[in-house]
């Protein structure tokens, strides 16, 4: 326990060596293997100050009833509202992947929408632009303030920010996969190593588009895929929003504004986004996601 003690010290200051870290006394316990062991799956042996003692234990979410799941030694013990909780690590095996699906749901991911998908659907637009608007006025005030409590409330302002955007990825990845999983088909996605470079963004909509964590989002759709049997796959995103899916003419003009695609070749018109993600479910795949 000491050397789990030692270590959770040492963890809070690689976060920051200028802070000197302040640990409430009923604070998470890092277990691992050495202190913690199971015995079953509803009785855990923890060491506590006083010697082993086994619990009885209460399972919540849903992957323990999966055959194959396997419990780690690895766990946090959390105590909250009177209760204790343990987080525990477990492995989930992946179904195995089936053969190639013959069809496949595209996915952009975008600058007027998160995310865009070639059913015509499209994820979370403009609320989350608001709060994101809201947010980035809030902390420029707060930073040309700089006292030491306008520090402590951006620095709050950023964690609830962050968690708000995880919880938008959560939601979008798992709308997406069980999209795809419903209708039997694959995911593509672009390979994402050039999203920088591939449009010509205005100013004000690159603070939109590349602070947001499209990484953190192609992780979790990976992940859920996986879990799915989903299989996920990356095409090469260059061109998809220049050419029209409808008579393959590849053309810049074809974009008259950010939002809007029209053809210059035979006219067809509509959500840039999605005839983005039209052309994606169509390209061949480059790679496999590295993210799962
Ligand atoms: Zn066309």
């Amino acid at each position: 326990m000491a050397v789990r003690a030692i270590s959770k010290a040492c963890e809070a200051y690689k976060r920051d060596k200028k802070i000197r870290p302040k640990f409430r006394p009923l604070g998470a316990v890092a277990y691992d293997q050495r202190i913690l062991s199971w015995k079953g799956r509803d009785r855990v042996s923890v060491l506590t100050l006083a010697g082993r003692i086994i619990v009885p234990v209460v399972w919540q979410g849903r992957w323990l009833g999966t055959t194959g799941t396997v419990l780690r030694g690895a766990a946090d013990l959390i105590y909250r509202d009177g209760k204790f909780y343990l987080a525990v690590v477990i492995d989930v095996p992946e179904p195995p992947a089936g053969s190639e699906p013959a069809e496949w749901l595209g996915v952009d991911l975008g600058i007027v929408n998160i995310a865009a998908d070639s059913d015509g659907n499209t994820y979370c637009g403009k609320a989350v632009r608001a709060v994101r608007y809201r947010n980035r006025q809030l902390r420029a005030r707060l930073q040309s303030k700089g006292t030491k409590s306008a520090k402590r409330l951006l620095a709050k302002r950023r964690r609830r920010e962050s968690r708000f955007a995880r919880d938008v990825n959560h939601v979008i990845s798992k709308a997406i996969v069980s999209e795809a999983k419903g209708t039997g088909r694959g995911i593509k996605l672009e390979d994402l190593s050039g999203i920088n470079a591939r449009t010509t963004v205005r100013k004000a909509q690159r603070a939109d588009r590349l602070s947001w964590s499209f990484y953190q989002l192609r992780a979790f759709i990976a992940y859920k895929a996986a879990l799915a049997g989903v299989p996920v796959v990356l095409v090469d995103p260059r061109n998809t929003s220049r050419r029209c899916p409808g008579c393959g003419h590849i053309d810049k003009r074809n974009r008259p504004d950010q939002a809007t695609f029209r053809c210059i070749s035979c006219g067809l018109a509509g959500l840039a986004d999605i005839f983005a993600a039209r052309n994606i479910s169509g390209w061949a795949a480059v790679s496999l996601p590295d993210a799962a």
